[in-house]
């Protein structure tokens, strides 16, 4: 007895998940969404390089489209910008305030990056050069990071409490940093070490300067001449660096990358790309008309561990609401756990793509594949899934629904294949509400470089996916 192939093609048809890349028979129109968008997204990059600097752009952007911030807001506004500390905030968007025990439909990304900070007491001189000492920010591969020209960003909070913004690096007429690697002819027994002490995290100096003050040799001549240039441009001392937030990361800005620009190259897509398409989604969904109460949130020192008061850790989440309760007159604590609990959360993160040179560490069956769409991980962890939340299968199966019902192009991910390491997002901290949480977000070629790279079509989907969520949960 045999089958014959157009009912096993039926079969298949009815039966099978089919994989589809992203980029298959699209439609003209989709071809200049898919490519504006990423225009967009690349600008949002180049403003946003820290966490602070991102805030500032999420507060222009959002002001540009009807946002209030919530000091200034009155009861009547129904669009909310929340700031805390300047290094993460929320959005938050008002349907009904008589909804509030209904909880919100969130969607939560981090806007801290993977980079080097200075040290408390960075400025030294060596070998007749000056250098200042980094300590790096989140799990970085540290060899990446030398021979390549670095910007200076952040701000420096004086002993009187004045705050002094600093950009260097992004002009091409400013000067950069760069932190040197030995020479290869000199090598061989850096050679012999493993990857993770090529390059030691005591070596991660940037080169900052070589000029002795007036020309004249002497006991910290040159520092003095960095000290006081910086003296003269921003008003500093070297104490205040102690009261200093400053980050080295690439200088220059994203670009496309490809002969067909199907990729965007850039250093902290994790998690900016998140931030900005939740952002964007939340911005384009109003004349679709939701029902629901919605936030999109952007969490800061999640590449540390979530940790401190800036950090999903906290009880950040819960003060973001509460602070959106009160605006509307609502001083009930069960009321806010309710709305806690009751809320459903996406937490949108980006997630690893099989790159060809190193299949090995995915399970291809369950891999994310660069261009066929977002990632949809119902859980994370290490080892037995250690660490992670686990989504409810109901709670995937609403989300599917949604996706499906507006064409998002979709794929379900774990990172890495079992036993190969693993990682974990903010998701559980926000499962402690009772809240139903899921990951979902974009997968990149060399997560943590300085030059990470995803797929404009994956971009697209990203995006689509943050709305269908915002429209039909
Ligand atoms: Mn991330
Ligand atoms: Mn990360």
């Amino acid at each position: 007895m045999s089958t014959n192939p157009t009912e096993l093609e039926e079969l298949g048809k009815k039966l099978l998940f089919e994989k589809k890349c992203g980029w298959q028979d699209i439609s003209q129109d989709e071809e200049k969404e898919i490519f504006e968008l990423s225009e967009q997204y690349k600008q949002f990059l180049d403003t946003s390089k820290t966490e602070r600097e991102a805030m500032v752009t999420i507060e222009k952007m959002a002001t540009a489209h009807g946002y209030v911030p919530i000091e200034k807001a009155s009861k009547e506004d129904r669009k909310l910008f929340l700031n805390f500390d300047d290094v993460c905030g929320a959005l938050v968007y008002i349907n009904d305030p008589q909804e509030f025990s209904e909880g919100f439909l969130m969607n939560g990304a981090h806007i801290d990056v993977p980079r080097l900070d200075l040290k408390s007491f960075p400025l030294y001189e060596a070998e007749d050069m000056a250098y200042m000492k980094t300590h790096y920010y989140g799990g970085i591969k540290k060899y990446q990071w030398v021979t390549r020209p670095l910007a200076m960003h952040g701000v420096v909070i004086t002993e009187s409490g004045k705050k002094v913004d600093i950009v260097i690096g992004e002009d091409p007429a400013d000067p950069v940093f760069t932190i040197n690697d030995l020479l290869p002819h000199l090598s061989k027994e850096q050679n012999e070490k493993p990857a993770s002490k090529l390059i030691e995290g005591e070596q991660l100096n940037i080169l900052v300067g070589s000029i002795p003050y007036q020309f004249k040799p002497g006991k910290n001549a040159i520092k003095l001449w960095i000290l006081k240039e910086l003296h003269d441009r921003y008003g500093i001392v070297e104490e205040d660096f102690v009261s200093a937030e400053i980050q080295l990361v690439p200088a220059g800005p994203a670009r496309d990358v490809g002969f067909d620009r199907s990729f965007v190259g850039a250093h902290g897509h994790d998690d900016r790309i998140c931030s900005y398409l939740g952002m964007q989604a939340l911005f384009d969904i109003e004349a679709d008309k939701t029902n629901k109460n919605l936030m999109m949130i952007f969490f800061d020192k999640e590449e540390i561990g979530s940790m401190g008061n800036s950090g999903a850790q906290s009880n950040l989440l819960e003060r973001m609401v509460n602070a959106t309760l009160l605006h509307y007159g609502f001083n009930d604590h069960s009321l806010l756990m309710n709305s806690l609990a009751n809320s459903k959360f996406l937490s949108s993160d980006v997630n690893v793509g099989i790159d060809p040179e190193w299949k090995s560490v995915n399970d291809p069956l369950n891999a994310g594949k660069m261009g066929y769409g977002v990632c949809l991980t119902k859980y994370t962890g290490v080892r037995g899934k250690s660490g992670s939340n686990e989504a409810h299968a109901e709670f995937v199966a609403e989300v599917r629904r949604a996706f499906n019902r507006d064409q998002v192009l979709w794929q379900t991910t774990e990172l890495g294949k079992v036993d190969q390491g693993g990682g974990g997002t903010i998701a559980s901290y926000l499962a402690y509400y009772g809240m139903d949480v899921v990951d979902c977000g974009t997968a990149l070629l060399s997560m943590h470089s300085p030059f990470e790279v995803a797929s404009k079509v994956d971009i697209y989907h990203t995006y689509k996916a943050y709305k269908a969520f915002y429209k039909y949960l």
